[in-house]
């Protein structure tokens, strides 16, 4: 028998989704994503993104902070606390184009649904360098919450390309351990919020490298990253720096590609909401919800604020059909 709600994702929008679907007795089955290799290394494990992250001072009810990944674990238990059921694999193909929609998850599992509410998120950009992918998981990374900690970046300088929140927090995290932070921006000017800059600008561990953009990873085989070489954006003049880390914190690329052919993208990608100030797509019956159709505000609460909205839609739109 088909599900009434399948939601895809687990970060605050399809927790908050769940809760709301849940609630209001559609039983939601939730594809949390599968925990794998290749999804570590991409940064789309279950959870969501704030599992990537230390603290987050910016959740509302949290007036102390809370960590990223016990406010994810916290979403989810009160997700399941209402009859949400988990499953611990992605969906990777979807059949949008019948009804009852039809799933397919990676470990071969298919599912039908009445409803879908896409949640997947984004994940965060690489610079795309050759030389990059080579030292992944050998000194190049895109999450410093998850690998800052790892021998090879204690007490020697690292460098964060990027000029965004992403880049001055993760920045500023990875102080803890290096001796030295080197923040390359292309710019003259940072993207990120003035509370955080300011936090770059009065930390003595950090240098920040304007007008400059990484233009090779440097290292061995044997030791990884030993250095990166800059080059400006004014004057592109070049500049080699010693460190053992490049982290890249410079935007994210939304989670759709399984969603092609099936979903109206934008052009960057995103899903795209088709009716003012509701969570509908270009597909009845599918919804979207947080980062994966909003390149805009990203933040933790307006994708919890999208997920409860898609799920009222759901709820609405089942009902209108006789569905539910
Ligand atoms: P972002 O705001 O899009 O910033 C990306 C940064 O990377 C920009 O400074 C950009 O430079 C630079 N960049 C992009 N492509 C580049 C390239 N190919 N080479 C070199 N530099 C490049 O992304 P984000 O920092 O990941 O933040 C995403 C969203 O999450 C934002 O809405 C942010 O507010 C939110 N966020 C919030 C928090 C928080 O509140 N604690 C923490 C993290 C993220 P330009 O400035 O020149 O464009």
């Amino acid at each position: 028998m088909a599900e009434k709600v399948v939601i895809i994702g687990s970060g605050p929008a399809g927790w908050t989704a769940a809760l709301y679907a849940a609630r209001a007795n559609l039983e939601p089955v939730v594809y949390e994503g599968a925990i794998i290799e290749e999804n570590r290394l991409k940064g789309t494990l279950p959870l969501g993104q704030l599992a990537l992250t230390t603290e987050v001072e910016n959740y509302p009810g949290f007036p102390e902070g809370v960590m990223g990944p016990e406010l994810m674990e916290k979403f989810r238990e009160q997700a399941k606390r209402f009859g949400t059921r988990v499953v611990t694999d992605d969906i990777v193909e979807v059949n949008f184009k019948r009804h009852p929609f039809r799933l397919k998850s990676l470990e071969g599992q298919e599912v039908e649904a009445l409803s879908v509410i896409v949640a997947t998120g984004a994940r965060a950009n690489y610079l795309g360098l050759p030389s990059e992918e080579r030292f992944k998981n050998n000194g190049v990374s895109a999450c410093a919450v998850c690998d800052g900690a790892l021998p090879r970046f204690r007490n020697k300088p690292l460098v964060v390309a990027g000029g965004g929140d992403s880049a001055v927090e993760e920045g500023t995290y990875l102080t803890k351990f290096a001796s030295k932070v080197y923040l390359v921006h292309r710019r003259d000017q940072l993207r990120a919020s003035k509370i955080m800059q300011q936090r770059v600008f009065d930390n003595p561990k950090i240098e920040i490298k304007w007008n400059r953009v990484v233009d090779e990873v440097l290292g061995t085989d044997q030791q990884g990253v030993t250095g990166v070489r800059l080059k400006g954006t004014v004057d592109s003049a070049t500049e080699e720096i010693a460190c053992t880390g490049m982290f890249a914190a410079i935007g994210h690329t939304p989670n759709t590609d399984f969603l092609k052919g099936q979903l109206e993208l934008t052009p960057k990608g995103y899903v795209r909401w088709t009716k003012l100030n509701r969570c509908y797509t270009s597909v009845e019956g599918v919804f979207a919800a947080g980062d994966v159709a909003d390149d805009y505000y990203r933040q933790a609460v307006t994708a919890a604020g999208t997920g409860c909205m898609a799920a009222l839609d759901a709820e609405r739109w089942l009902a209108e059909k006789g569905l539910a």
